[in-house]
């Protein structure tokens, strides 16, 4: 992969004028390149560079932020191999992650190519004879967008895509975990010929600089991707300025199996919802919770689907649990799962750990005191919990403060909506498992899994404002 050693500012790669870091390969532990992070002085320099490409953008038409579209969906699709490997080399992505990805993001400036031509305002009547009310829609200005590592580039152009099809400009900060993938989207979006200061890249750590991003004057909106923690002191910071957010945040995710459902669905799609990406999505299986006579069924079949799981080198095809993203969160993953077994939770697949590689744990009667029915473990973990009736299950699954992505599994279609119905959560997913996104339908977490709803129209809203501009004869 390509050393992405420097900032991406006003259309110009530049040194940054922070600290060193490195950007390190999580299954090799090799450092692939290290870079200069952005300091005061340079964020400043893409806010100012930001603000004056917005005011040109926004006043382009609807034919020339589609053909700047255009370009950029051909690009993205020549950069489709580059994407894959730098997901694999950074983000120790194995082959159905990476390949899901980097088709995605083709697929995602296909659909928001369409967006120049939907932001639409209204006619409203008035109680003066005579005059009329237009309520416009109009671009926010700059946006700041802040992402994790753990899909970097799908949750990038998730934000950046809609930010500058519906006419701002946007300042990007990302993950210090994943600064390649960013600046590799910063390399296509050049090529494409994005007007220079329309799209910036601040790479740097999130302790360093998050704050002083957040608090930017310059910024009309920050838009946040990653945990609940910095999620609360980005609110934080933005409201004391009166500043809007959108908040993308974590979560603790169950599939509730009735006793009617299939188990040996249930049990293949609970592989995928739990270990994809090794455990690190947020919106993957943490908790299953199987009612009655279908717990001890499920436990079977699952234990058997998941003992079968390759866990390795990322490089190889059939390899499906690689590394996880640092030594640090094999570090928090390997305290969770101690935490839970010592308070009783059943071993029913031990994981071992090899570098960065952690191969399966399942774990069996948990409770929901125990840390990892508690908490978003992120990692290879998947807590399987018993529950006497339905209610029961119902109340397990909600007993959480996140509220992202739940499923129901069951024969009886219309019973599992009213089921879905009960689950406080911002999706649910009937026969499958809680991973899903589809970028015209809405997303969004309830309680502590974020703020605002994304994609289609909800993100056109979000990313826009209003103005009244009345008209007297
Ligand atoms: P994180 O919250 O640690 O970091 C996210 C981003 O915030 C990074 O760019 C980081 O540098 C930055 N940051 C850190 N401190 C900051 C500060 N004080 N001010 C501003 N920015 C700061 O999350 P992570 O470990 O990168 O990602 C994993 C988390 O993200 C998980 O909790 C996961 O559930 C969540 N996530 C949520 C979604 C969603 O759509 N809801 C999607 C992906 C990941």
């Amino acid at each position: 992969m390509k050393a992405y050693d420097k900032l991406y500012i006003n259309g110009q790669w530049v040194e940054g004028s922070g600290r060193e870091m490195a950007d390190v390969d999580p299954y090799t532990g090799k450092i692939l390149f290290t870079y200069k992070g952005a300091d005061k002085s340079d964020i400043d320099a893409a806010y100012a560079a930001a603000k004056a490409a917005q005011k040109k953008w926004c006043k382009t038409t609807v034919a020339e932020k589609t053909d700047l579209f255009e370009k950029l969906l051909g690009v993205m699709r020549e950069y489709a191999p580059a994407i894959e490997e730098c997901l694999m080399e950074e983000g120790g992505s194995t082959a159905p992650k990476r390949g899901y990805e980097a088709a995605t993001c083709a697929q995602m400036v296909r659909y928001f190519m369409q967006f120049p031509s939907r932001v639409e305002g209204k006619l409203q009547p008035s109680d003066a004879p005579g005059q009329i009310n237009l309520v416009m829609r109009k671009p926010r200005g700059v946006i700041t967008v802040i992402t994790p590592w753990n899909v970097p580039c799908l949750l990038t152009l998730k934000s950046v895509l809609p930010a500058i099809a519906c006419g701002n400009a946007v300042v990007l900060k990302p993950s210090s975990d994943a600064p390649a993938s960013a600046l590799l989207l910063a390399e296509i979006f050049d090529k494409a010929g994005v007007p220079a200061g329309l799209f910036n890249v601040v790479a740097g750590g999130g302790a360093d600089i998050g704050d002083y991003l957040v608090g930017h004057p310059s910024s009309e909106l920050v838009a946040f991707t990653g945990s609940t923690e910095i999620g609360k002191r980005i609110a934080s910071i933005a409201g004391g300025r009166i500043c809007d957010v959108s908040l993308e945040l974590g979560g603790n995710n169950a599939m509730l199996i009735l006793e009617d459902a299939d188990i040996e669905a249930a049990a293949d799609k609970a592989l995928f919802g739990a270990y994809f990406h090794q455990g690190q999505i947020c919106m993957g299986v943490n908790r299953i919770v199987a009612v009655g006579s279908a717990y001890q069924k499920f436990c079977d079949a699952f234990a058997a689907k998941v003992r079968a799981l390759k866990a390795g080198d990322p490089k190889d095809p059939e390899v499906f649990i690689g590394p996880l993203i640092n030594g640090a969160q094999v570090k928090k993953f390997e305290d969770a799962v101690k935490q839970t077994v010592a308070a009783g939770a059943k071993v029913l697949v031990e994981g071992s750990t090899d570098g960065n590689v952690i191969s399966p744990w399942l774990l069996a009667d948990v409770t929901r005191d125990m840390y990892s029915a508690r908490n978003e473990v992120f990692g290879p973990v998947c807590s399987i919990m018993p529950a006497s009736t339905e209610e029961e299950a119902i109340d397990i699954v909600n007993d959480t403060d996140y509220g992202l992505s739940n499923s129901v599994m069951s024969r009886d279609l219309f019973h599992a909506a009213e089921v879905a119905a009960c689950l406080e959560s911002g999706m649910v997913h009937i026969n499958d498992q809680t991973i899903g996104e589809e970028f015209h339908v809405m997303f969004g977490g309830e309680k502590q899994s974020g703020l605002g709803r994304f994609n289609g129209n909800w993100v056109l809203e979000k990313f826009t404002t209003e103005q009244w501009i009345s008209i007297v004869k």
